[in-house]
């Protein structure tokens, strides 16, 4: 769908009445295209002494070819003539080493500088240890505050930068890698003023073949996916090496098979609130394929009234759709084993689900229950070598967001940090990020793609 204001903004015109305006302005975000350099920019990365990560990172950037400069590569100028910093494609710190709240001081000595001295769509990452895996009061208390710090970052950012917290588990070093290669990359342009947690896993997650590839020799179903978010989302997959099975009802059927035929994949005409939708996904994975290793829950409906409104037909349709399939379809495929060792489910939530919504009690109940899905389903997955996790959409341009009315649906594309709307590949590209073999330290994450949105924020 066509965003009229950012194209006057992107006007010569446009941009000086915004400027003196001081209206919002949504510049065009980096977006990740096959053969790209990771980052926009040199990387400076810095950190706080006795800091476990500094290293890590910076091997893995130097492996991606990205140029890493550290404090000690800063230009020296001196009082009279400060040097100008270059512009980074990304500043990441290491605050591993913060154990005490004192100390939190040397966030500020190592952003403040250099904050103005960014790309645009630049990325800035913090790095510290999950808080519940410190070792005293006082670290626990300094890692927690670096949420704080980095949410306000996110919101003083502009030019379609993004600021992310990671908390890297002791021992979950190994299994960073494919983190940092998403939050540091375009892929994750709509991605900002998040909290992701890397844990330590049994085995150490396998780095795959190729980045550009690492879903090579796997088999995806992805539900809802004639059009829309869906169809971004098996495109993705497919990109990445998968062979997708498209999944839609019937009346979908056209859409459905041009698109598998596009991709490579299959299309598989079904409703997922069928009785036996488990059991037809079931036997399509095993006769064809020996099983699957991705399960994307994607197909979703909206039926907005409000509560006073709403008759009972629209509460059934959205919870069955959006929550009970899913439910039964995962007992199906984690029973029989059709869902390999490893595996990967993924759910679309909603920001409506975290923050609530006027008109929205039905879907919204069922956007939390998929993160209740999630909660509830980690430590099974994790049994399994596998993961859950599902992704929180903002204001993404579909046509469900199409349909919605033109006051809500402005308020909705301006009132986030991007002063825009997502797009459908955004979504994609986080789920390809959660489907990557080398992700399997990302487990019970719900993560907001929505240019950190004031909604439930
Ligand atoms: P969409 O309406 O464009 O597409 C949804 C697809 O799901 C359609 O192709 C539809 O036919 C299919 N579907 C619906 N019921 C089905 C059923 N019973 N069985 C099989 N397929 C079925 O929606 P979208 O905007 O692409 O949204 C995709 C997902 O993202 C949904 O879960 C939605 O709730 C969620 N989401 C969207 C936004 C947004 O801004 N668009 C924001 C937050 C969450």
């Amino acid at each position: 769908m066509t965003d009229r204001y950012q194209q006057f903004a992107g006007s010569p015109v446009g941009r000086q009445v915004i400027r003196r305006l001081g209206l919002p302005n949504p510049v065009p975000l980096r977006r990740y295209e096959p053969g790209q350099p990771l980052l926009n920019g040199p990387a400076l990365v810095g950190a706080a002494p006795a800091g476990r990560l500094a290293e890590t990172v910076a091997g893995i950037l130097r492996k991606a070819d990205a140029d890493v400069r550290t404090a000690t590569d800063l230009p020296a100028g001196t009082d009279e003539a400060p040097t100008r910093p270059p512009r980074y494609g990304a500043l990441i710190f290491d605050a591993t080493g913060i154990t005490e709240p004192a100390r939190l001081r040397e966030l500020h000595d190592f952003f403040q500088p250099v904050i103005r001295s960014l790309t645009n769509s630049a990325r800035v990452l913090v790095l510290g240890t999950p808080p519940d895996r410190t070792g005293s009061v006082d670290e626990r208390v300094a890692q927690r505050a670096l949420e704080g710090f980095t949410r306000s970052v996110g919101k003083e950012l502009k030019r379609g930068a993004t600021v992310q917290l990671g908390y890297v588990a002791p021992g979950a070093e190994p299994n960073l890698e494919s983190t940092l290669r998403f939050l540091l990359s375009a892929k994750s342009a709509y991605v900002s003023g998040q909290v992701v947690t890397v844990s330590e896993t049994a085995q150490p997650a396998p780095a795959p073949e190729s980045w550009a590839t690492p879903l090579a020799g796997q088999v995806a179903l992805v539900t809802g996916a004639a059009r829309g978010i869906g169809a971004a989302i098996a495109t993705v997959l497919a990109r990445d090496g998968a062979h997708v099975i498209c999944v839609d009802v019937p009346a979908q059927g056209a859409d459905l098979s041009a698109l598998a035929n596009r991709i490579g994949g299959a299309a598989l005409q079904l409703d997922i609130t069928g009785d036996h939708a488990g059991d037809r996904i079931a036997e399509h994975a095993r006769t064809r394929h020996d099983g699957l290793d991705i399960v994307v829950h994607n197909a979703g409906i909206t039926r907005d009234k409000t509560l006073a409104n709403m008759d009972a037909a629209k509460w059934d349709a959205v919870l069955a759709v959006n929550l009970a399939s899913q439910l039964r379809i995962n007992e199906v495929l984690l029973g029989g084993n059709v869902l390999r060792a490893g595996g990967r489910l993924i759910g679309v939530s909603s920001i409506a689900g975290i923050s609530g919504n006027v008109g929205q009690t039905n879907y919204a109940a069922s956007k939390a229950g998929v993160i209740g899905m999630v909660q509830a389903l980690a430590p099974t997955m994790t049994e399994r070598g596998g993961t859950i996790n599902a992704v929180a959409p903002g204001f993404i341009e579909t046509k469900m967001t199409a349909a919605v009315p033109l006051f809500v649906r402005e308020a909705g594309r301006r009132m986030n940090g991007m002063a825009q709307g997502g797009l459908p590949l955004d979504v994609a590209e986080t789920i390809a990020w959660f489907a990557n073999p080398a992700s399997t330290g990302v487990n019970g994450t719900v993560l907001r793609v929505c240019g950190q949105s004031l909604l439930g924020a």
